[in-house]
């Protein structure tokens, strides 16, 4: 069964197919914290040590179902990934890479308690913790799941790779292979501010 995925007004919905096939990380690293403050969003998107609730999927699955229009992209810096979020009640969506010739998108999965019954059916608990020296609270390291993690999915990255299904991604257009959206990349202080 899809995943279904909305944002906070519900303008912006979309379903993730095949959700056994994505992999589901807690990443406490500085940049998705500073995502969240861009949107304020710390509370509803971080938990209590700073991280991010995150499936790592192939593009391929996702798709936008209401509300495409409402899509937002940033960046961090000229070189960072894009982050996507709902312009219409900032909530985080995703990230991707700036290329879409390497097929991933981390999902940022809504963390309000309410949804972690669902969090939890469609992909199993969280298991791997990634960045864990940014946590800013206590964090035991993930060493053997977040390997078996990363080969997930790269085996992912490849066979949509291989299989030329990198070309479906509702992030970038399908000739040009340009973002659907143009990134708004933050100046350099503009990104200090948000390393708080
Ligand atoms: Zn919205
Ligand atoms: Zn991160």
């Amino acid at each position: 069964m899809d995943f279904a995925i909305r944002c906070e007004c519900g303008a912006v919905q979309a379903a993730l197919a095949e959700p056994q096939r994505a992999t589901r990380v807690v990443c406490y690293c500085r940049d998705c914290q500073a995502f969240a403050r861009f949107l304020g969003q710390t509370a509803r998107t971080l938990n209590p040590c700073g991280g991010t609730d995150i499936v790592a999927a192939s593009p391929h699955r996702l798709r936008f179902t209401h509300g495409v229009e409402a899509l937002r992209c940033m960046s961090l810096s000229g070189k960072g990934l894009l982050r996507w979020y709902a312009g219409c009640c900032s909530t985080p969506l995703a990230n991707t890479p700036r290329d879409r010739a390497l097929p991933y998108v981390g999902i940022v999965l809504d963390c309000l308690p309410e949804s972690a019954a669902a969090r939890d059916a469609a992909f199993g608990p969280a298991r791997i913790a990634l960045n864990t020296a940014s946590a800013t609270g206590p964090v035991a390291a993930t060493r053997f799941a977040t390997l078996a993690g990363v080969l997930k999915i790269l085996r992912n990255v490849m066979a949509a790779r291989l299989s030329g299904k990198y070309r479906d991604n509702p992030f970038f257009e399908r000739d040009s292979g340009r973002p659907v959206v143009a990134p708004e990349v933050l100046t350099s202080s503009q990104r200090r501010s948000l390393y708080g």
